[in-house]
């Protein structure tokens, strides 16, 4: 609270301004009236003088006329002592026309003539304290001289000064008048002004009974009535507050003891959150971790029931119905794995964790992949199966091309599975393209002629595990759940139009960019890796696995195409036994006992410095490890259990190359020696070839098919290039089976051997 000043200076007291104002007021006035009343007073005694003397210049003037004419002096004199009566006169003197001065009072005075006196211009002059009168003397109207009088003006300034005098004494009676008035005017408002300071000096200090005086009827009075009422409310305030003060250490201690209370709740309820979410969080670890183990156990021993089963369906010693097991054992085991990867999928977009990884990719590839895989299912069910690109669809596309292939199986499987008849179409079409951001917007759409979806049901058909309530089907209802999340991840939505009976649609759009719009070259695959192996050299694998049957399968499929196949059981076997091995090509297991396969890689790479090796990663755990990660580390390719004994050639393709003349090159798919013959002679079927080949002697027919079955292709294409060259069918014939022979076309081989046996 500010402090009361006990003295208050003058310049800031009350009484300043009125007295400083009435002084400052007198002093104006008395300024102006020194100043200007003398001046006009001054102005006028001398106008008044001036006058005076004018009168008398003028009657002198005349008495002086028949004077001067007749130069009678003593006139002249006479005339003179006349206007010398005027008690201000100080010099009269009378000239001739000649300007000679006749008469003059004080001898001299102004002698030099009126010439020297240039000033002396009009009929007066205010000269040093004197008016200085000029008058011509005529006579008829002619000028015979002058007349000059000089009367002081003394008497006036005397007048005026006194006059100054009385002024100023006016003006310091003024001063002191108003200073004393207004002190006395003040002095009982000051007084009441400071009892109320008192008061409220006293109240401040603690005298609440104290009031300031009111008597009177004034504003003061007032001012004070208003004070004590005000004193009076803060009282009762202050006697308030006191009371809830005393109240108050009550509550805040109440309010306190309340608020310690719900602290503690707090922290109890925040513990038991952290502790539910670790718990849940733990839970969640473990169901990762467990759903990671479940996989690996599960893949583990589908990869050798797919594996073998895929090879012994190829072999020829397999009877008919066998075979027929086998293939009923093959389809079983790619369920249980497609139902294995739907789950592991469905988890992963549980938990977040599903992630994309888009890379350059060709949309025909993506198609005709769908496509192989629906065809023969669509004619099996006698549907018809459509496939439409749009022509202005981009060549190449920025997109996770596995996880858009699950989508469209799903999508497309799905429509087989509900269609009887009529037909089921895939649509891809150009919506909208950005050439500024280097997208194109593309509609997929997946149209059936099947049973329809009814409304009430679509929205659970996306949940998980759901299926229409009142259809079953074959199936585990997670394929739309794990489609749409993917969709959504890829910024799409996929969306249904269906009509019981009549078929439904199934579509979604997805903006992607496209290194169409950059023309960039679509990146072939890195060659670095791959191996030359020269005319006699040694094929060397090293199978790296702790489980037997998975070493075996590997070794089968490697061996049937002419690799000398080690096994190692674990990392730090593998190790020892590359250094005297050198092998061209490793196939290692992840997780193995003693030392798993990430750390037997980074031995090899970093402590043993060998970069060129190639080496596989074989895992049946695809929850923890993603591809890049192996990659990473030093991996050069990934390959998941199960796996199919193409992948196994195409994945060896990267790495290894082998001369035609060397007889073995793997089977890229895209290029068998099926499709060169449909390209190259649509007429050459298998069984043209064999008959061509039957037309050789027999000998010769019986060395060249032995020579195919023990995988002699050298023997073969001996025999081939020792025949005559006049029969074209066997030119042909001989072509192909080189080009077979350069591409390891197995399957080739053995559906030739397949047709021979049944015709011979
Ligand atoms: P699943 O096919 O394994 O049952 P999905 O999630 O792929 O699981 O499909 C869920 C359900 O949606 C199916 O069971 C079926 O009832 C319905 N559905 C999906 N696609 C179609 C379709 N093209 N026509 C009719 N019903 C369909």
């Amino acid at each position: 609270m500010p402090q009361m000043p006990n003295t208050i200076p003058f310049r800031k007291s009350l009484q300043a301004k009125p007295l400083i104002g009435v002084t400052g007021v007198i002093f104006v006035i008395s300024v102006f009236v020194y100043i200007v009343v003398p001046l006009v007073a001054e102005q006028k005694m001398t106008d008044e003088m001036i006058k005076h003397t004018k009168g008398i210049g003028s009657i002198s003037a005349s008495s002086l006329s028949s004077a001067v004419f007749f130069e009678d002096i003593e006139i002249v004199e006479k005339v003179v002592q006349d206007i010398r009566e005027y008690d201000e006169v100080r010099y009269i003197a009378v000239f001739d026309a000649a300007n000679k001065v006749m008469y003059e009072t004080q001898k001299g005075r102004y002698a030099a003539g009126l010439t020297a006196m240039p000033h002396l211009k009009d009929e007066y002059s205010i000269i040093d304290s004197s008016v200085i009168l000029k008058k011509a003397i005529r006579n008829n109207n002619e000028n015979i001289g002058f007349l000059l009088i000089e009367v002081s003006l003394r008497s006036v300034q005397k007048e005026i000064e006194q006059f100054r005098a009385t002024i100023a004494l006016f003006v310091l009676g003024s001063f002191i008048f108003s200073i004393v008035a207004v002190i006395l005017l003040f002095r009982p408002i000051m007084q009441r002004i400071k009892s109320l300071v008192i008061a409220a000096e006293s109240i401040t200090q603690g005298a609440l009974t104290e009031r300031a005086p009111t008597k009177g009827n004034d504003e003061i009075s007032h001012l004070a009535i208003a004070f004590n009422t005000m004193v009076d409310s803060v009282v009762r305030l202050y006697n308030d507050i006191s009371y809830t003060n005393s109240n108050l250490e009550k509550i805040v201690e109440e309010r306190t003891a309340a608020l310690m209370n719900e602290v503690e709740v707090r922290k109890l309820t925040e513990e038991n959150l952290i502790v539910a979410r670790n718990k849940a969080e733990e839970s969640n670890r473990t169901k990762s971790a467990f759903l990671a183990s479940m996989s690996h156990e599960l893949r583990t021993p589908l990869n050798s029931i797919i594996g073998f089963a895929q090879i012994l369906r190829e072999d020829e010693d397999v009877t008919a119905r066998n075979k027929h097991y086998l293939d009923m054992m093959y389809r079983s085991g790619s369920h249980l794995l497609d139902l294995i990867n739907d789950i592991l999928d469905i988890s992963k977009i549980e938990a977040g964790q599903l992630d994309l990884y888009p890379e350059q990719s060709l949309l025909a590839d993506i198609v005709e992949s769908v496509r192989s895989i629906f065809s023969v299912k669509a004619a099996e069910k006698d549907l018809l199966f459509i496939i439409n690109v749009d022509p202005f669809c981009p060549i190449s596309i920025i997109a996770d091309a596995r996880r858009l292939r699950q989508v469209l199986i799903n999508l497309i499987g799905n429509a087989i599975k509900f269609t009887e008849k009529g037909s089921i179409k895939l649509l891809v079409e150009v919506t909208d393209t950005s050439p500024e951001e280097g997208t194109y917007t593309l509609l997929f759409r997946v149209i059936d002629t099947g049973c329809g979806i009814d409304s009430s049901q679509i929205e659970r058909i996306f949940k998980p595990f759901m299926q229409q309530s009142s259809r079953y089907s074959e199936g585990t209802g997670l394929g739309l759940a794990i489609s749409s999340k993917i969709i959504e991840k890829m910024g799409g939505k996929i969306q249904i139009k269906s009509e019981l009976d009549k078929g439904t649609e199934f579509y979604f759009e997805l903006t992607l960019v496209s290194p169409d719009f950059s023309h960039d070259v679509i990146p072939h695959k890195d060659d670095s890796h791959r191996i030359q192996a020269t005319k006699g050299q040694n094929l060397v694998a090293l199978i790296v696995d702790d489980v037997l049957t998975n070493r075996v399968l590997l070794s089968v499929i490697l061996e049937s195409i002419d690799f000398e196949c080690h096994e190692a059981e674990n990392g730090k076997q593998a190790i020892e036994m590359i250094e005297s091995l050198n092998p061209t090509i490793v196939f290692m297991d992840l997780m193995m006992p003693i030392m798993d396969g990430k750390e037997a890689v980074d031995i090899i790479r970093n402590t043993m410095n060998n970069q060129t090796l190639p080496i596989i990663a074989v895992t049946a755990d695809v929850m923890t490890s993603s591809k890049e990660s192996l990659l990473e580390i030093g991996f050069n390719d990934v390959v998941s259990k199960p796996f199919t004994i193409e992948q196994i050639h195409a994945t060896i393709s990267q790495f290894v190359h082998v001369d035609a003349e060397d007889g073995i090159v793997e089977g890229d798919n895209s290029h068998t020696i099926m499709n060169i013959i449909l390209d190259e002679d649509k007429e050459l079927t298998i069984q043209s070839t064999v008959a061509a080949l039957l037309t050789l002697p027999s000998e010769q027919s019986n060395a060249l098919f032995a020579a195919i079955e023990l995988q002699d292709f050298e023997e073969m294409l001996h025999i081939l290039h020792s025949q005559p060259t006049d029969n074209p069918w066997l030119t042909k014939v001989t072509h192909i089976l080189e080009k077979a022979a350069e591409l390891y076309d197995y399957k080739y081989f053995s559906k030739l051997l397949e047709e021979y046996f049944i015709t011979k």
